[in-house]
């Protein structure tokens, strides 16, 4: 009673602390309270030297796990909140890759701004490059091997894919210049070793840029610092037309897609987009799926049948249960600017636990986008046969779809 009584006038000097400003605690437990490692009378215990506050409360089903969680189960969760941001005079960028997350080791991920008129510097990486447009608008621009050329505008929900090896940039336009999201097919990639140009002028004689472009050795040796480029500051170019290159042919398979633009799939709970060579024939290693889950939906138990599956986490805030074989299931929250992991073939659900849309990202390193549904899978299996498995009673196998339904209740 003395122990309970003393407590709660800590908590009460917490929230006078002004340390209790989130109200977005998705357990009814833990809600406006110093999270208690304990799910109910005789499990756990109080933790009497709370550290981590505000990550204990982003992680209610870590702190307090359901008790079908068992085993152990690799960290499936990173926040680009907890990566290094290297800022530069024309935006800021931050990753998470094989080295945040480790179990990530076909995708890594960067969540990067560029401001009015910045440029993220003429460039190229070994890495497949496919990206989803969060904010703002940007000119992106790239060459084939052919020598055929690509410009475009991109917005809010649009993708671009550049192959391994493609050369490219990325300018923010006016008024507030873009942030997006990169994928990239290999988590060793590093956004802080990729090709610059500037990097290569700085590393050729003089003599040889000379030769090589037909011109006296005079006009080099003055390039800018690659560190000073990289992400720059530059005016906001003119209107895309000025800027299309004369004479050279059009890339056969544009480099960019609009992914808000396709028709949804729709059930009564959400939305889900699916964006793979199917629809976006130049995007060979990425495929991907836009999902929106509307408060209280689930999407469905699935897993799926050709790779891991690599998250970004738009909006909102949910919870993955994720089922490992042999005994092994972890649940894992998420929220805005997350980044989710699946390994490969491992069944899951995501559920929105907030007050609003869930939005989030499904990527795989693949050409195809592919899932198995749970219950399309049993309702499409003998009665019989999977009658001796479950103990169902009959409720349960009327209710059976075999129909996929991916966010449901449908
Ligand atoms: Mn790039
Ligand atoms: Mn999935």
């Amino acid at each position: 009673m003395q122990d309970d009584f003393s407590r709660r006038g800590m908590l009460g000097a917490v929230v006078a602390g002004g340390l209790m400003a989130s109200a977005s605690v998705a357990s009814a437990q833990t809600a406006g309270q110093i999270p208690q490692p304990s799910r109910g009378p005789g499990v756990g215990g109080t933790d009497p030297v709370p550290g981590g506050l505000s990550r204990a409360r982003e992680n209610p089903d870590l702190i307090n796990p359901p008790s079908t969680d068992s085993g152990t189960v690799p960290n499936l969760r990173f926040s680009f909140a907890d990566g290094h941001t290297r800022q530069t005079s024309g935006g800021w960028t931050r990753q998470v890759t094989v080295r945040e997350l480790g179990i990530s080791k076909p995708i890594a991920g960067v969540n990067m701004r560029l401001n009015a008129g910045g440029v993220r510097e003429l460039h190229w990486h070994k890495q497949a490059e496919w990206a989803y447009m969060l904010y703002g608008t940007a000119r992106i621009t790239a060459i084939d091997a052919q020598g055929r050329n690509f410009i475009d505008e991109v917005g809010v929900g649009d993708l671009w894919y550049f192959p391994g090896g493609i050369p490219h940039s990325i300018q923010g336009l006016g008024p507030d210049g873009c942030e997006f999201l990169l994928v990239f097919d290999d988590g060793e990639f590093d956004e802080d070793s990729t090709f610059l140009i500037s990097d290569w002028f700085k590393h050729v004689p003089s003599d040889v840029l000379a030769k090589n472009f037909g011109v006296p050795a005079s006009n080099f040796g003055h390039t800018p610092d690659p560190k000073d480029l990289y992400i720059f500051k530059a005016p906001i170019p003119g209107p895309m037309p000025a800027d299309r290159l004369m004479g050279a042919a059009g890339v056969p398979d544009s480099f960019s897609h609009r992914m808000m633009a396709q028709q949804p799939l729709k059930t009564r709970s959400g939305t889900v987009r699916i964006t793979d060579t199917s629809n976006f024939p130049v995007s060979k290693t990425i495929a991907a799926a836009l999902v929106e889950i509307e408060p209280g939906g689930l999407r469905e138990l699935h897993w799926h049948p050709n790779t891991d599956e690599w998250q970004y986490y738009i909006e909102g805030q949910g919870r993955m249960g994720v089922f490992g074989s042999n005994g092994q299931a972890r649940t894992f929250d998420y929220q805005q600017g997350d980044v989710g992991y699946v390994p490969f073939a491992m069944g899951h659900y995501i559920e929105n636990t907030g007050p609003t849309p869930l939005r989030f990202l499904e990527m795989f390193k693949s050409d195809h986008y592919a899932d198995l549904s749970l219950n399309q899978w049993m309702a499409l299996t003998p009665p019989d046969l999977l009658a001796v498995h479950l103990n169902l009673d009959k409720q349960v196998t009327d209710a059976l779809q075999k129909k996929k339904s991916p966010i449901v209740p449908a």
